[in-house]
């Protein structure tokens, strides 16, 4: 049995546990700045041209350099560490969220299957569904919107009222529900549910609600969580900008 609470963007997460997320990116982009930086010494000017102004001490990483530049060693001896050492971190770091999330099965509470929310409405998830987006596809599949918000607040109150606390504006939040649970809480069409059904909660970011036997791993891979997508941000960025200045 499952399926879906999702506030089904991290962003949306992302911005409720917005303090702590600022710390980690602040945290390890200093750390990624500090790496780049020590590689620096590796590609010390050999003083090609007499009239260079190019200062050792106010360079960065982004900037564009001479063709001959040795500083360009730099940048590329950066890119590499952005590719290799920091995507293992990444990597490793997808590792472990999988591995501690094998530790927990659903415990069939049914609360995914009776209420699932989402930053879009449902119209906009057909569209989306329309334009090939598979999630959305699978999610229209199944789930059907609640009328308004006082049905699901009925079936978790605690639930309804986190997100009026925390979501920036609870009239965006759509809530929807499975007509496909049976009376006994159990899945009408288990054998041929959908992998979004299979796969929840596939991300530690989304809300969970308390009863949700996958709880207890998003608290304890939450901060994993927000470091990888902190890295994921700042390479990605990073590598733009060297890229466009190797160019
Ligand atoms: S298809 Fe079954 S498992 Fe998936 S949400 Fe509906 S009732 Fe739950
Ligand atoms: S334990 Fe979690 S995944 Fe399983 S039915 Fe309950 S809410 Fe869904």
């Amino acid at each position: 049995m499952c399926y879906i609470i999702f506030v089904n963007n991290l962003q949306n997460e992302i911005i409720k546990t917005k303090k702590i997320y600022r710390e980690i990116f602040l945290r390890s982009q200093e750390a990624i700045d500090f790496q780049i930086d020590a590689i620096k010494k590796q590609s010390l000017c050999n003083h090609c041209t007499k009239d260079c102004k190019i200062d050792f001490n106010k360079i960065t990483a982004f900037q564009k350099f001479p063709p001959h530049c040795r500083y360009r060693f730099w940048q590329e001896a950066a890119l590499n560490l952005l590719e290799t050492k920091i995507s293992k971190d990444i990597y490793e770091k997808i590792q472990t969220i999988e591995e501690k999330r094998k530790k927990y099965t659903c415990c069939r509470c049914s609360s995914c299957c009776r209420l699932a929310s989402s930053e879009y409405s449902y119209e906009e998830l057909k569209q989306r569904a329309k334009n090939g987006d598979k999630f959305a596809a699978e999610f229209v599949s199944i789930f059907v919107p609640y009328k308004d918000i006082e049905e699901p607040r009925k079936i978790y109150p605690e639930y309804v009222e986190m997100l009026e606390k925390e979501a920036e504006d609870i009239n965006s939040i759509h809530f929807y529900y499975c007509p496909k649970l049976g009376a006994d809480g159990l899945c009408t069409d288990y054998e041929n549910r959908p992998d979004i059904c299979r796969t929840f909660p596939n991300n530690p970011l989304i809300s969970l609600p308390e009863k949700c036997a996958f709880s207890e791993w998003k608290h304890d891979v939450e901060i994993i969580a927000l470091t990888l997508h902190a890295l994921i941000d700042i390479i990605g960025f990073y590598k733009e900008k060297l890229k466009e200045a190797l160019k």
